[in-house]
C-alpha cells in the first residue's frame, strides 16, 4: 500500500493525465483519434473502432447524477473526517456512457435525484495524516 493511501495515484499513467488536468482545473477524458469516440475508463484500444491512438479533451464539466449515496459511517479511519459524503456517478453531458467517479459537493444530499444536471468544481482531496493533497473533479448540482 502506498504511504500517502487513499490518496489517488496521480502517477500512475493510464490516469496520468487525468489528474493533471484536474490540478489545471480541467476535466479531461481520452477521446479515440480514429472515430471520435471517448473512452472512459482509459484502455489501450478503442472499442468503438480497435485503434489505439488517444488523445486526452477537454469536457465542458456538465453532466447528469447517474448514482450516489450517502456515506455516514466511515469504513476506512481515513475517511472519518469527511463524513457525511457523497460518492457518486456522474454522466457527461459529451456522451452519457462516460460515467465519471466522484464525489458529488455543496449540495443538501437529501434532495439529489436521477438525471440532476451537475457541473464539475475542483477541490483538494486531503485526508487527515497525510500531508499531500491532490485537486479532485467533483461535481455540485448545477443551477443552470
Ligand atoms: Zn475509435
Amino acid at each position: 500500500m502506498r504511504p500517502d493511501f487513499p490518496l489517488p495515484d496521480t502517477d500512475w499513467e493510464p490516469t496520468r493525465e487525468y489528474w493533471a488536468a484536474a490540478a489545471r482545473g480541467e476535466l479531461a477524458v481520452p477521446r479515440c483519434d480514429s472515430c471520435g469516440a471517448y473512452a472512459w475508463y482509459p484502455r489501450e484500444t478503442c472499442e468503438a473502432c480497435g485503434q489505439s491512438s488517444f488523445t486526452w479533451t477537454m469536457m465542458s464539466g456538465r453532466g447528469r447524477l447517474f448514482a450516489w449515496t450517502i456515506v455516514h459511517h466511515a469504513f476506512l479511519p481515513q475517511f472519518s473526517d469527511a463524513v457525511p459524503y457523497v460518492p457518486g456517478l456522474v454522466a457527461l453531458d459529451e456522451d452519457p456512457a462516460v460515467r465519471i467517479v466522484t464525489r458529488i459537493v455543496d449540495c443538501e444530499p437529501e434532495r439529489l435525484t436521477f438525471d440532476l444536471p451537475v457541473r464539475v468544481v475542483f477541490r483538494p482531496l486531503s485526508f487527515p495524516g497525510i500531508d499531500r493533497t491532490v485537486t479532485a473533479p467533483f461535481f455540485t448540482p448545477d443551477a443552470q
